[in-house]
């Protein structure tokens, strides 16, 4: 098979989550040293109010400032990092970025000036980004890897043949599927990405990041057959 084909079939582009707005792009080295300025309770420094989030933004005053340093994704939602980054306790995650999004949302600063409004955007996209990297294990475990200087790359491929084999299988088996046959693969991958998201736990629990890293690559196989399936429509078969 044509190693483009492959490369097409099993690496889908994805929508890039990690893209903070340019002014706030930073090293990563530097935004883990930046890890610990954003304790809570934080105050307002102009009404003395407990913040509500760990942003610099206060609904009682309408103080808003740009974020000095940047804080890790986790850090943003006040999520502990450690023992494991790659556990998230999503309801609160999804809580923490609704609150977070409701104070901080451009709409909220439109009466408040130019500037404040400015600010308030760049904050929105951060807690944005920050959100949907978190909220699903494929782009989550791509960042924590990130933060250790670890890319996946499409080039990045498994020495595996076994996984590939039964990934190339299971391509096969969506192209020709009945209507009523893709819920099924479809429950099956699901559970296949279960087992991958307890294995990319252990090794990130474990710190073994090569083999986070070929845990994270097989994921990104199983959510291409993942984004095939709900995209499957009949008229599409081969
Ligand atoms: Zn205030």
């Amino acid at each position: 098979m044509a190693r483009l084909a492959f490369s097409r079939l099993c690496f889908p582009r994805y929508h890039n989550t990690f893209n903070p707005a340019p002014s706030l792009r930073i090293s990563f080295s530097t935004s883990r040293l930046a890890q610990n300025s954003l304790q809570q309770p934080r105050r307002c420094p102009k009404c003395s109010i407990i913040l509500p989030t760990a942003l610099p933004a206060c609904p009682n005053c309408h103080y808003i400032s740009q974020l000095d340093n940047i804080p890790s994704y986790h850090k943003l939602f006040q999520l502990p990092f450690e023992p494991n980054p790659f556990v998230v306790d999503t309801s609160k995650l999804k809580r923490r970025y609704l609150e977070a999004q409701k104070i901080c949302h451009p709409d909220t600063w439109a009466t408040h000036g130019t500037e404040s409004h400015k600010i308030a955007e760049g904050l929105s996209h951060h807690i944005g980004s920050a959100w949907t990297t978190l909220k699903d294990p494929l782009p989550r475990a791509e960042y924590i890897l990130k933060l250790q200087g670890i890319e996946i790359a499409e080039e990045d491929q498994l020495e595996d043949l076994e996984f590939i084999s039964e990934i190339m299988q299971v391509r096969e088996e969506l192209e020709n599927a009945t209507p009523s046959e893709v819920p099924k693969i479809a429950d099956k991958n699901h559970d296949e990405i279960l087992k991958m998201c307890k294995d990319i736990e252990k090794f990130v629990g474990e710190r073994d990041w090569e083999k986070a890293k070929a845990a994270t690559i097989r994921l990104k196989y199983l959510d291409g057959i993942k984004r095939a399936a709900n995209e499957w429509r009949p008229d599409l078969r081969q």
